[in-house]
């Protein structure tokens, strides 16, 4: 595709990632549509045009699809169906539909890793919690669905047969448990030519109990052949899926220093929202280049930077306040981003906080200072 800002984007789902897609589309001057189901949704304002609906209602994708050019997502649970409909009329999807499909399916997903050789932990299809069981003498390890989970909600460790009884009865696999070192993401950028770009690899730490990434470090505290080996791999996945747009890949980095695939989603993500700040190129300009076919952008790092979650303090639920705010907006490279949902819930992700620094212990300061001081209450 030549530059032409006048192509009309339509995105599946008008959350927080459709947001910030927004934000950079603005500068060039591009038009976002947005379906999402929530009539309040984070893009409701600020996109083109916002339609209401069910993004995993075939007649309404279709619909939607109607009158748009170029066809993306923000969120993997759409009708992958009507996108291979509007693929079919000639319309631009990326990412394409049966790859959205594939990784709608943690299963698939793990088979897809075993086929072409990308190391992943092994693991075990089970169609039912009598099947887990069955496995106990792989114990202990991680029980996962199939479908149908996110956020850590459909991920179970088991570590003794006592524990068995939190098995999954349903569809999924049973995967050894990893003692990993750390926890790395890599994205991915590949455009329909086939020119591809890595950011550089991040470091997860997560909330103990909830599953969701607590803060996060750009550049990860790696050696460089770790760091290089985890780019290879990242671009290895992308080709071997033939994958236009953005891809991250989350990974473990085992106490003996081998890189393993854990899980991919094949849009921009969680582990990319310090790129706005921290980097040359954000993760959603990137997305826009692959998936317009630009030249993919400089994704060379400016300083280091933390990426905080602000997730709704337990317990409160209403009207969302930001407790601290003025505090942590006085801190120098503190960078604020909230995500426009008027009701906060416990963990509901608000937005986010970015933190830059040159030096790698006042950034972790400056991150504690954040944690303890900006609270989401009602
Ligand atoms: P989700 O899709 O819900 O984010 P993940 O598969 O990424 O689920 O798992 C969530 C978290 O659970 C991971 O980030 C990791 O901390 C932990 N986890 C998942 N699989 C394993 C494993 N095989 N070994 C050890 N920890 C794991």
């Amino acid at each position: 595709m030549s530059f032409d800002s006048n192509v009309k984007i339509g995105v599946l789902g008008g959350g927080q990632l459709g947001r910030m897609m927004i934000q950079s589309a603005i500068d060039f001057n591009l038009d976002v549509h947005v379906l999402d189901p929530d009539p309040n949704a984070p893009c409701k304002d600020i996109s083109t045009s916002f339609t209401n609906g069910a993004l995993t209602d075939y007649d309404t994708v279709m619909a939607f699809g109607a009158d748009k050019e170029l066809l993306t997502i923000e969120i993997e649970n759409v009708n992958t169906e009507a996108l291979k409909a509007l693929e079919t009329q000639g319309k631009k999807v990326f990412p394409q539909p049966h790859i959205i499909e594939l990784i709608q399916n943690k299963l698939h997903q793990k088979q897809f890793y075993a086929a072409n050789n990308i190391p992943t932990a092994p693991f075990h299809e089970v169609a039912n919690a009598e099947e887990v069981e069955a496995k106990k003498d792989l114990l202990p390890f991680v029980n996962k669905l199939a479908t149908g989970g996110y956020d850590g909600r459909g991920v179970q460790v088991i570590k003794s047969e006592e524990a068995l009884s939190k098995a999954f009865d349903a569809h999924g696999f049973v995967e050894e448990l990893v003692d990993f070192e750390k926890e790395l993401a890599v994205i991915v950028a590949r455009n329909e030519s086939g020119e591809m770009k890595t950011f550089p690899t991040v470091e997860m730490v997560f909330h103990p109990e909830h599953n969701l990434v607590e803060y996060l470090f750009s550049p990860a505290d790696i050696n460089s052949n770790i760091e290089n080996e985890a780019q290879e791999l990242a671009k290895t996945v992308i080709e071997k899926l033939d994958m236009t747009g953005l891809l991250a890949i989350e990974m473990f980095l085992t106490k003996e220093g081998k890189l393993l695939v854990n899980e991919i989603a094949p849009r921009t993500h969680n582990s990319g929202h310090q790129t706005i700040e921290g980097n040359v190129t954000s993760q959603f300009e990137q997305h826009l280049r692959a998936i317009l076919n630009w030249p993919l952008g400089d994704t060379a790092t400016l300083w280091p930077s933390a990426m905080v979650n602000l997730l709704g303090e337990d317990g409160f639920t209403g009207n969302a306040r930001y407790e601290g705010m003025a505090e942590v907006l006085a801190k120098a490279g503190v960078h604020v981003h909230l995500y426009g949902k008027k009701l906060t819930k416990p963990f509901r992700k608000m937005g986010h906080i970015t933190v830059s620094d040159q030096d790698m212990t006042e950034l972790r300061e400056k991150v504690n200072f954040v944690k303890t001081t900006l609270k989401v209450k009602a």
